[in-house]
């Protein structure tokens, strides 16, 4: 079976990208995990047929703007098969996309549910539930190549990014490197509201605005860590940085 890298690396664009990535079955104890959760089921979603492989991102493929979460939770993307759907964390993301005209609807429930956003789109840097929402190093890494991919595969139309949580964050931050944004030294650091703008490798390209977001998970949004209007600011303040081409050549702010 090819690596992920070998695989991602031949993919031509963002439709066969998310083809290849559902197929994976790189990481052992991920596997096991995804299709043992499809199998035993939450007695709530007793009748679903878990999606129970990896969730590929979802959203247009020229968005300016990208979100990267952590990885599919165990009874929301792992039994639904798409980003931020079917839990409490997705309901909190796309009502506040909603607000903002990113999205078409406030609910994310399932795959066909309707839902489409606008110039904005959905992933991870890992593909599959961890066990307690927590994978390995090693699962980061593997996992890494398909983020590289797709960041590549987007950078035409890409201008910034909001990064949810601080395993994001420290999981992106090489994925960026090389796909082709060069990284200040030392590497910033996460924070809720945090901007960091990135240059490009090239002179050619533009640069990237990277956003740092509490995470949408329910211990952040049920403590009021992380509030709807303090979500909706970051979003708002990274897609005016997208839609206005803001984002200026190695400049941290
Ligand atoms: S976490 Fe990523 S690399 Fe590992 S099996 Fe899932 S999709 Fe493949």
């Amino acid at each position: 079976m090819p690596t992920p890298e070998e695989q991602a690396t031949g993919a031509r664009d963002l439709g066969a990208l998310d083809g290849l990535v559902s197929d994976c079955r790189a990481c052992p104890r991920l596997v096991a995990w995804r299709e043992e959760v499809g199998r035993v089921k939450r007695r709530s979603f007793a009748d679903w047929d878990y999606w129970s492989r990896p969730v590929p991102g979802f959203g247009p493929h020229d968005a300016s703007m990208l979100l990267v979460g952590l990885a599919p939770a165990a009874h929301g993307g792992n039994r639904t098969g798409r980003m931020f759907t079917g839990d409490r964390s997705g309901d909190v993301l796309v009502a506040a996309l909603h607000e903002l005209g990113l999205a078409n609807q406030a609910t994310s429930e399932r795959r066909d549910d309707g839902l489409r956003l606008h110039d904005v789109r959905f992933t991870a840097p890992v593909h599959c539930a961890p066990p307690d929402n927590k994978p390995t190093p090693t699962e980061r890494d593997t996992c890494r190549p398909w983020l590289v991919r797709e960041l590549e595969l987007m950078r035409p139309t890409l201008r910034s990014l909001v990064v949810l949580g601080a395993f994001g964050w420290q999981a992106v931050m090489p994925a960026l490197a090389q796909a082709g944004w060069q990284l200040p030294r030392p590497l910033p650091r996460f924070g809720h509201g945090v901007r960091v703008d990135l240059a490009a490798a090239d002179p050619d390209r533009p640069g990237l605005a990277v956003f740092g977001c509490y995470h949408v998970s329910q211990q952040n949004t049920f403590t009021g860590r992380l509030t709807p209007a303090m979500l909706r600011d970051v979003l708002a303040r990274a897609h005016a940085v997208a839609t206005e081409g803001a984002a200026t050549r190695g400049e941290a702010g």
